[in-house]
């Protein structure tokens, strides 16, 4: 397997999308940001690009002409580990645990801000950059956070805090993930596996106690955010 070196390299970006408006601002604004851009206007043309082009990044629309992008998601995955971002628009009915599970990395609602968006897609490359990697990271550094997995201590702002076992493994994860939505599922699977015990309250009371000792307003969490009936997500940018 070949590895991309992003920061030497330009990473190129498939973008499935229909909607003519989408596609300008999306050619313009990530060919500012650095990125080569290719455009599919239906599945059927994502897939034939895809056969044939090797891409650093899909960002998949999920309404589209001939095929959906759920389609062309699965079909994607069957081939290959490519990053792959779903853009769904506001208001349409979308099954977001169906679509993690089916092999997304991450998704993004319209109308969505570009910079939001150039943040996801750094981020599913540093992750992917990272599972790449054989030896796994001994020490994880994000924003005012530091874990050294090691020792298995953990820093706020340079100040230890002091975690239980299960809340360390819980924030681990998370931010190995910075930016991705982990189901409920993956969490308690990941975390605790068969130890998982009693009512499906454990893992919010989990989350709770460690909001209380990262975020700077618990109750108004900005690291930490719910993403309701679906899970947990690490943010990458706080705004
Ligand atoms: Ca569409």
């Amino acid at each position: 397997m070949t590895k991309k070196h992003h920061s030497e390299q330009r990473v190129s970006v498939l973008v499935v999308e229909d909607e003519e408006s989408f596609i300008d601002a999306l050619t313009i604004g990530l060919t500012r940001e650095g990125f080569d851009v290719a455009i599919a206007r239906d599945g059927q043309q994502a897939l034939a690009l895809f056969a044939n082009n090797e891409f650093d990044v899909v960002l998949l629309d999920l309404m589209l002409p001939k095929m959906s992008g759920l389609d062309v998601c699965r079909s994607m995955r069957a081939t290959s580990s490519v990053p792959i971002i779903i853009v769904s628009a506001k208001g349409e009915e979308v099954d977001m645990v169906l679509m993690l599970e089916i092999g997304a990395d991450d998704y993004v609602t319209k109308p969505y801000r570009l910079r939001e968006l150039v943040a996801r897609i750094r981020a599913v490359l540093r992750r992917r950059e990272r599972n790449d990697q054989v030896e796994a990271d001994e020490e994880i550094s994000l924003g005012n956070l530091r874990m050294d997995i090691d020792a298995r201590r953990c820093f706020v702002n340079g100040e230890e805090i002091k975690l239980r076992k299960k809340e360390f493994a819980l924030l681990r994860l998370l931010l190995e993930n910075p930016g991705r939505v982990l189901t409920r599922e993956v969490l308690i699977d990941r975390v605790w596996g068969s130890d998982y015990v009693g009512d499906t309250k454990t893992l919010d009371v989990h989350i709770k106690r460690l909001r209380t000792l990262i975020e700077d307003e618990p109750k108004n969490p900005t690291h930490i955010t719910t993403v309701r009936g679906v899970g947990y997500r690490f943010e990458v940018t706080k705004s």
